[in-house]
């Protein structure tokens, strides 16, 4: 189902009149601004959420902001993947034939988007898909600023290597928390993601539609549910998370749903979903949901179904679904890696955990312990109306994006 295009006055009810103010009054200074992000998904994973309700917003507060997806064929998005998993300190091959699909399909792009880049006032590239487009650009009037939204603090050697002059001729990166900052020659900002609240993947929805989904799906209506929405994706550890449930499946009687999709830029998922499916051993209590990737309400309807949400990822950039499953009243057990860290409150807003063994004791606590599971949910919510909610994700881009306009007039100054 395609996302209605809402008014930002509608989240006044959310975060109150006063932020709403803040930002149209930030956007004040940045009225007919040409802004262009640039990603490599239109639809799958954390970017494409994200910039799907960015660019009405930016529009509406009258920035003129665009979002341009870059087209590749497979052995591309297979390049692009290993430098994923490279960057996020997986030991990938990387042979000549992989740096010549990436470079060259950054070459066809670049020509089908260069008139556009170059004049627009600020580019956001995200992630390293479309990261050379910089280099092919060479006549830019406006800053560019790469968008890392992965954990490449520990990237594997030759692929850091290699991408990193790529990176370092923006004029500004951004990172999703600190720990992700790289020694790169230009400032570094930190701002994290954050979810819409009122899109169809995170607004209430009537406990009958919630029922329906379940049965539709076989839920089992009197069993608790343990849920990880996730790309079928090594990093997201699907595996791990099927091996815990399984220490915890005679005691607890719990079903566990592993609901994901494919992204386009992502060729790895029907192997990881092959292997998923192996290790469930046709298991009636474990639910592997292969959904579109317009299924927003469908995942919406399982996380507020669930008991317990769960997010084994080993590396993870930021991790939406936590804050989703957070949003939704839901502790969440979330693995002691990435962004993970900075909404999962230890004992707070769930269980941070390092092992399938661990998950497994977290959940057996909550199960034995239901009122922590309401009043961790309840925080969780809180926690994310503080920090995680699209109205400090914008304040915090239209600030970046004041401070680059100021830095032009310094230039225009320096220069008359
Ligand atoms: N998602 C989805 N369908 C799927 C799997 C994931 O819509 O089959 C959504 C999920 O709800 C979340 C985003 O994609 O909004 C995933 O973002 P996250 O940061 O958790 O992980 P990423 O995929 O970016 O690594």
């Amino acid at each position: 189902m395609a996302e209605e295009v809402k008014s930002i006055q509608l989240y006044e009810d959310v975060v109150g009149p006063a932020v709403l103010n803040q930002l149209r009054q930030l956007a004040g200074n940045l009225e007919g601004l040409k802004v262009i992000h640039v990603n490599s998904t239109k639809t799958g994973g954390g970017v494409a959420e994200i910039l799907s309700w960015m660019i009405p917003f930016m529009r509406e507060l009258g920035i003129d902001a665009s979002w341009e997806v870059i087209g590749g064929n497979k052995p591309f998005f297979h390049t692009t993947k290993l430098f994923h998993n490279g960057l996020q300190g997986n030991q990938v091959n990387l042979a000549p034939h992989h740096i010549q699909a990436y470079e060259e399909t950054n070459r066809q792009n670049a020509d089908r988007l260069r008139d556009k880049l170059e004049d627009a006032d600020i580019v956001f590239i995200h992630d390293p898909q479309p990261a050379m487009l910089l280099q092919l650009c060479p006549n830019r009037r406006g800053k560019w600023i790469w968008r890392c939204h992965i954990d490449a603090s520990q990237p594997f050697r030759p692929v850091w290597k290699y991408l990193r002059p790529h990176f370092e001729s923006y004029d500004a990166s951004i990172f999703s928390m600190a720990e992700f900052t790289r020694a790169l020659p230009h400032p570094q900002f930190l701002v994290a993601p954050s979810i819409d609240p009122l899109s169809l993947k995170n607004v209430d929805l009537p406990q009958s539609e919630i029922e329906n989904t379940c049965r539709q799906f076989g839920l089992d209506p009197d069993k608790p549910i343990l849920t990880q929405v996730s790309r079928f994706d090594r990093f997201k550890d699907p595996l791990g998370v099927i091996y815990g449930y399984r220490l915890i499946k005679k005691s607890c009687q719990a079903q566990l749903v592993l609901a994901g999709g494919g992204a386009d830029d992502d060729p790895e998922g029907a192997e990881v979903l092959r292997e998923v499916k192996e290790a469930a051993m046709d298991d009636p209590d474990i639910h592997i949901l292969l959904l579109p990737p317009d299924a927003h309400r469908t995942i919406n309807a399982l996380q507020q179904a669930s008991d317990i949400i769960i997010q084994k990822s080993t590396r993870e950039g930021f991790g939406l679904t936590v804050t989703e499953g957070l949003w939704k009243g839901k502790p969440v057990i979330g693995g002691h890696v990435g962004g993970i860290i900075l909404q999962v409150i230890n004992h707070h807003t769930g269980f941070l955990v390092n092992s399938p063994e661990g998950m497994a004791q977290r959940i057996r606590y909550l199960f034995n312990h239901r009122e922590i599971i309401d009043s961790m949910g309840e925080k969780g919510k809180e926690f994310v109306r503080e920090n995680f909610l699209l109205t400090r994700h914008l304040r915090e881009y239209l600030t970046l994006m004041v401070g680059l306009r100021r830095g032009f007039a310094d230039r225009l100054i320096a220069a008359a």
